[in-house]
């Protein structure tokens, strides 16, 4: 027991967290953060993942899955955490069927800045409900980047049904 106790060991990994925190990466700073704050667009939390909105929509309720994990190579996902992603995917889809009624979805991720990835180093599965005739693409550039009062509304309403969706699930 006593070889447990190595403060340098305690120190190392201090730093290692800090270093984490402070990356600099949107994502790795929501896969942390307090999602019930109004500054956070994070829906919903699993064990290895997470799901949150995405501040420069392309349609409305465009939806992030990601991996807790600073990842930019996809090869890289666990079993566990590609499984896990994939029951939050059905659970949003689930979530989207409640709330909106979407006629599809896209589904999808962009490995990489030449495929259009905005932040290449975390990977991301893009989850955007459609509409016959819908606008895609809304505008992003020259945007200010702020959680509007309707964002911040879909935000609530999300959080809400996730939570609903997978309770009912947990209780199955
Ligand atoms: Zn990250």
């Amino acid at each position: 027991m006593e070889k447990m106790w190595s403060p340098w060991r305690s120190k190392y990994i201090e730093s290692f967290n800090k270093k984490d925190k402070d990356c600099g990466c949107v994502f790795c700073r929501a896969a942390i953060e307090d999602e019930t704050l109004d500054s956070s667009l994070v829906v919903h939390r699993g064990k290895h993942s997470f799901i949150m909105l995405n501040l420069y929509p392309y349609n409305g309720g465009h939806l992030m899955i990601i991996p807790d994990r600073h990842l930019s190579d996809f090869k890289q996902v666990t079993q566990e955490e590609y499984t896990e992603m994939m029951e939050e995917l059905q659970l949003t889809i689930k979530v989207f069927e409640n709330l909106m009624n979407p006629q599809g979805f896209n589904v999808g991720m962009n490995l990489g800045k030449a495929a259009g990835a905005g932040i290449d180093q975390h990977i991301h599965l893009h989850v955007v409900p459609r509409w016959n005739g819908d606008t895609n693409f809304m505008p992003v550039i020259g945007e200010v980047k702020v959680i509007s009062q309707d964002l911040l509304g879909m935000k609530k309403q999300l959080h809400n049904e996730f939570k609903i969706i997978s309770e009912m699930n947990s209780k199955l």
